[in-house]
């Protein structure tokens, strides 16, 4: 048997932050509340009054290897998503090669759990080889372990693919999580269509490339049953499609990221490749939407889409750099500086949109939400300090983030998984 006592921290109970302890016994929590005693031999570790929540859940994130180490790899981007007090993410399959075939996921899983600073989900991806084409053998993938599907990165084009996708989801009661995009619509843009791209001289991204498939895509999960979650939904018009599809009882679940509550098109200085992401930040008004979408249970979740890129290839302007920001590292700081201190959202709101409500949407076991019995995967935020989001501070490889320089609360000052601590701040990088 062997116990850790975390001293002097503080945790939520309804809307009171209430002084608490945790005793971890054996990777599981045994025990919270005022003044817990331990055994002799017990590890205390002091948290000095800091903010005690469960650890934080990310379905969306981009891990990059095999195929592209040189942006991030498991050990980079898993430290990274620790660092930001995440103690379970999800990674999405646009890998080379992806794992597509059941001999390829479990080889991917055994990456994850060897390399993995925490608990890592391995999404499969929906078609072989992410081509669009073809469904993969949905049966033999989930005998293989999958559990989350995605071609994220992509949207599927061709409808029939999705239906036969969906068909074969069904059946096993598994989520399609869909980068929903129709490239005939996106017209090459690279950055929200209308007045901010024409003063840019870029081309625009109109809002129909995302809207016509989540339509689309909504119309099959209802004719099939399948549960269809919307990756990243960046506008008005896509959350009142998700709103009305909710009405109607379809099976559809949607997420937001951090940048798209945070930022919008008017926010870009200029050509800065580090605001260019898909789907691009839209208008003001999309903005707002996607804020009273969470508001009113719209949108069930708050999701990184953590994207490294090498500082070189982000460097190159709005035309030619990739797609994606980083996200792990600042996600629960920039939120609750912005949106928490100012009154506009909880702070039991912010964690649930990051812990319970995403264990719950995708039915995750083995996820710790910081009760007696629970894993003991737990986050630490420092929410009485301010700090500068530096980039010499981040695990991940990439840099990539137009929050650099930003002044935050709720850095991160311990995350444990298991209860074994995966990250320290006494022992920053
Ligand atoms: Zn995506």
């Amino acid at each position: 048997m062997t116990q850790t006592l975390l001293k002097h921290g503080r945790h939520l109970v309804g809307s009171e932050l209430v002084p608490c302890d945790v005793l971890i016994e054996d990777g599981k929590i045994k025990a919270i509340g005022a003044d817990l005693n331990a055994a002799e031999d017990a590890t205390v570790i002091d948290l000095n009054n800091n903010l005690i929540t469960p650890g934080l859940i990310d379905i969306h994130v981009h891990l990059r290897e095999p195929g592209y180490t040189n942006k991030e790899t498991i050990v980079t981007g898993s430290r990274a998503a620790a660092h930001g007090g995440f103690t379970t993410i999800a990674a999405m399959a646009n890998l080379k090669p992806t794992c597509d075939t059941p001999e390829r996921f479990k080889k991917q899983v055994e990456r994850n759990e060897k390399d993995g600073a925490i608990k890592i989900i391995q999404y499969s991806p929906v078609t072989k080889d992410r081509a669009g084409k073809e469904p993969v053998d949905v049966a033999a993938q989930y005998a293989a372990g999958a559990r989350l599907f995605s071609d994220d990165g992509a949207g599927i084009q061709d409808a029939g693919v999705v239906y036969r996708a969906m068909q074969q989801l069904a059946a096993h009661d598994l989520v399609m999580c869909d980068h929903a995009q129709d490239n005939q619509l996106a017209n090459g843009g690279v950055i929200n269509d209308g007045p901010v791209a024409q003063k840019l001289g870029l081309p625009g991204m109109p809002k129909i490339s995302e809207t016509a498939q989540i339509a689309r895509n909504i119309v099959i999960a209802q004719a099939t049953g399948a549960h269809y979650h919307v990756c990243h939904v960046s506008t008005k018009e896509s959350i009142e499609l998700v709103r009305h599809a909710k009405q109607l009882g379809i099976n559809v679940t949607c997420e937001v990221t951090p940048h798209h509550l945070l930022l919008a098109d008017a926010d870009i200085p200029g050509d800065d490749a580090e605001f260019k992401m898909n789907p691009p930040l839209r208008s003001r008004q999309d903005q707002e939407a996607c804020l009273a979408g969470l508001l009113d249970g719209t949108i069930d979740c708050i999701a990184t889409d953590h994207a490294p890129h090498t500082d070189a290839e982000k460097h190159q302007g709005f035309l030619a750099s990739p797609n994606g920001i980083v996200g792990s590292e600042t996600a629960f700081a920039l939120l609750y500086t912005r949106y928490v201190k100012n009154g506009i959202f909880t702070l039991g709101q912010l964690i649930n949109w990051l812990t319970g409500n995403v264990k719950k949407v995708f039915k995750l076991d083995n996820v710790g939400l910081l009760k007696v019995g629970d894993p003991a995967d737990i986050a630490v935020f420092d929410i009485d300090h301010q700090d500068t989001v530096k980039a010499d501070q981040f695990f991940s490889k990439g840099h990539n983030t137009p929050f650099i320089g930003d002044q935050v609360y709720g850095m991160t000052d311990k995350t444990f998984v298991d209860g074994k601590l995966v990250y320290d701040r006494e022992e920053e990088k």
